[in-house]
């Protein structure tokens, strides 16, 4: 975890843009022999280059502690490729990192992919992880874009909620958050800890970051990647029950200031939750299946 004190949440929003010949003081860097050109020419290592290490470092981390489905692990591969937006950091200054791989269809249309925004939940940290590696592996028919932890400080505590408590998939700016976030905590959730809407609508970074990407991504189908209640749920317009068998195809409802009810109820974005089983699959293969059915699925008219 040393290497966590290496950035701060400057620097890393500042790793995008700073250029690689920026040069900043000798007390901040380590300077390589290699690096010394000349006596009295010194490069140093950039701000960019070792806040970029380390968040490398820190996606291998992170994700290193999902279980790995491949024989041979493609991580370290698809970490190098990570990006990071600006407002995407956790309450406790965790870069919550994202990868986009680009369909080579012209009528690829743009998935998001979303897991661990219930900290707890490994089995969803590790499909994400799944995903992460096989998007570079294969020619996606679309545009996927996964942010496989999108709840760091949650996954590190093993805790649903974030730093602040709050249960992100109820602190989206629904339009009756005000009205009715409170009150269905209160009634429904019987005031559970686990599942406190928050003080304010969008009042949680890792929901800014997430609103965020759908601004700029424009995502015309999201997965959102839960366990464990074993069912396919789908917020979106009428379609054939894909056939997978793996999990049930069946619609739970949403919920004030949830994922589902901000994209779909409001925007018209379709959100598949995937809720997986309590226990994974032995093998990768249903995973494969998912993300295979998903994007055929989402080549359809979804209107
Ligand atoms: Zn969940």
């Amino acid at each position: 975890m040393i290497f966590l004190n290496l950035f701060s949440v400057n620097t890393l929003a500042q790793a995008e843009t700073i250029s690689s010949t920026a040069v900043v003081s000798a007390t901040d860097v380590a300077v390589s022999s290699t690096q010394i050109s000349s006596a009295t020419t010194i490069k140093v290592i950039t701000p960019a280059a070792s806040a970029r290490e380390s968040l490398v470092k820190w996606c291998v981390q992170s994700l290193g502690a999902y279980k790995n489905f491949k024989a041979k692990t493609n991580l370290e591969k698809s970490c190098e490729k990570i990006l990071l937006k600006d407002r995407c950091v956790s309450v406790n200054g965790k870069p919550i990192f994202h990868l986009d791989q680009k369909g080579k269809n012209e009528k690829a249309k743009n998935i998001l992919v979303i897991s661990v925004i219930h900290g707890d939940e490994i089995g969803a940290g590790s499909l994400g992880r799944y995903w992460f590696e096989r998007v570079q592996e294969i020619d996606p028919r679309n545009n996927w874009r996964i942010i496989p932890v999108a709840n760091p400080d949650g996954a590190l505590k093993k805790s649903r909620t974030n730093a602040s408590g709050v249960d992100l998939n109820r602190n989206f700016p629904t339009a009756d958050w005000e009205a009715e976030a409170e009150k269905f905590w209160k009634k429904d959730a019987k005031s559970s800890a686990r599942k406190f809407p928050g003080e304010k609508a969008a009042s949680e970074p890792e929901v800014n970051c997430i609103m965020d990407h759908i601004e700029e991504f424009k995502p015309q189908f999201v997965i959102s990647v839960h366990t464990p209640l074993n069912v396919l749920d789908y917020d979106g317009p009428k379609v054939p029950a894909p056939n997978y068998s793996y999990l049930p195809w069946r619609r739970l409802g949403n919920f004030p200031g949830s994922l589902g009810r901000y994209l779909w109820v409001e925007q018209k974005v379709p959100v598949l939750t995937a809720e997986l089983k309590p226990d994974l699959p032995t093998g990768s293969s249903v995973f494969d299946q998912l993300q295979d059915v998903i994007g055929q699925l989402v080549q359809t008219d979804l209107k």
